[in-house]
């Protein structure tokens, strides 16, 4: 999916306007004596930018436009380090909105639906953006935001809400709490917009049967808008995204090479028409490839695949690279452990060990499963893990984003 020649000539009218501003990468445009671009050829040798550029920028060095054109601005959660602001022009907020509603289009969802709304509000992007996608369409928004799992099970059942919208990890605690009250002929949820995080086949399966819906992957970050630049349809092919307002490139995480459709590697994404904060060539280290072809459903905006992990995500073990959905894929396969699981990493007695936690109900010989879990292990990975199992409801579940990998070398030193 290479460059067209209508998106080259909104990158330069993005160029244009970065140079004006004189921020970070208008600066390096000038240092590389780049005015405008004509090719592809040319779009691929533009400097890309990084997280670390954005964080140099704190507060307001990414605001590309007139101060008194920013309506709003956002800020990523900055677990390291300073926070990014990303500025927005009252367009900016009005182009993901519209990106939004076309999103809940895909999935299916009408001005008639009641959207239930789980993610925060505040500084990040994610409650607010489904909220504005949702009135755009005109559909009835519920704007929950996160916790107290028992108002938002009244509130589900007394507002009759058809969608939910939440990360993977909450779908599955408000899930679990249907089940054990035993209200899942009380909710009337038909679809579940699900964003933020990886996760497994059999999470879906376990959300996707308990509470009766069907779920659609949404793809997006705070430095992009927010969530809402692209999603999955009923054919689940990979995500949807809007070519008119983003571009969409797949590098090689290493080399920074271009790679075909079809190939895995990171995600880098350039905002077309973006006025407050535009970014180029912006790599996000997500993973994933560019589905090629076209999809049954009939939508014509290209697919960017499931987001497979982090670039980062990468663990080296007894000098073995190693991802996490390696491990999780492998899990899959075992029937009697749950979607949770977690990985523990650390180095004993001068060498690395990797401990695996999964849960399983009460019924199977747990030292018997472990030692099935660390042979399938080893037949894949080459090495042997220890693998713990633990009772289902053991592991913890979390809101927000659940933290599957724990790499203990590092708080050693
Ligand atoms: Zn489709």
């Amino acid at each position: 999916m290479r460059i067209t020649e209508e998106q080259i000539k909104l990158v330069n009218g993005r160029i244009k306007a970065l140079i004006e501003a004189d921020n970070f990468y208008g600066k390096r445009l000038k240092a590389a004596g780049v005015n405008e671009i004509s090719t592809v050829e040319e779009f691929e040798k533009l400097p890309f930018s990084e997280k670390a550029d954005l964080r140099d920028a704190y507060p307001l060095g990414l605001m590309t436009a007139k101060e008194s054109d920013i309506v709003r601005i956002h800020s990523s959660s900055g677990t390291t380090g300073k926070p990014v602001i990303i500025p927005y022009t009252a367009k900016d907020v009005d182009d993901w909105a519209i990106m939004f509603k076309r999103c809940y289009e895909i999935a299916g969802i009408t001005n008639m639906d009641r959207i239930h709304i789980t993610p925060g509000y505040g500084l990040w992007t994610a409650g607010i953006g489904f909220q504005n996608g949702a009135e755009k369409l005109g559909a009835m928004a519920i704007p929950m935001g996160p916790g107290n799992t028992e108002k938002q099970l009244q509130m589900m059942q007394d507002m009759k809400s058809t969608v939910l919208c939440s990360t993977s990890s909450y779908a599955l605690l408000l899930t679990e709490e249907v089940e054990k009250r035993g209200i899942k002929d009380k909710i009337f949820l038909k679809k579940g917009i699900i964003g933020s995080e990886r996760w497994s086949d059999k999470m879906k399966k376990t959300i996707s049967e308990g509470l009766g819906i069907s779920l659609y992957d949404i793809y997006g970050l705070t430095e992009i808008y927010g969530p809402g630049i692209g999603i999955s349809c009923d054919e689940n092919t990979g995500m949807h995204y809007f070519d008119d307002y983003i571009y969409i490139e797949i590098i090689n995480p290493v080399t920074g090479e271009n790679l075909p459709d079809g190939e895995w590697g990171e995600v880098v994404i350039t905002t077309l028409v973006k006025e407050g904060a535009p970014l180029i060539r912006y790599r996000t280290h997500d993973l994933s490839r560019i589905v090629p072809g076209s999809c049954p459903c009939g939508c014509e905006f290209p697919r960017l695949d499931t987001i497979m992990g982090r670039t980062d995500d990468m663990m080296k073990i007894k000098g073995v690279n190693v991802f996490p959905s390696q491990i999780e894929e492998i899990l899959q396969k075992f029937p009697e452990v749950s979607s949770e699981y977690q990985i523990r990493i650390s180095h004993l007695d001068g060498k690395d060990t990797m401990r695996i936690y999964v849960e399983t109900n009460g019924t199977v010989d747990f030292l018997e499963l472990a030692k099935r879990i660390a042979d399938r292990v080893k037949s894949v990975i080459g090495f042997t893990p220890l693998v713990k199992v633990v009772e289902e409801g053991v592991l913890p579940r979390s809101e927000k984003k659940t933290k599957r990998v724990i790499d203990e070398r590092y708080d050693e030193v």
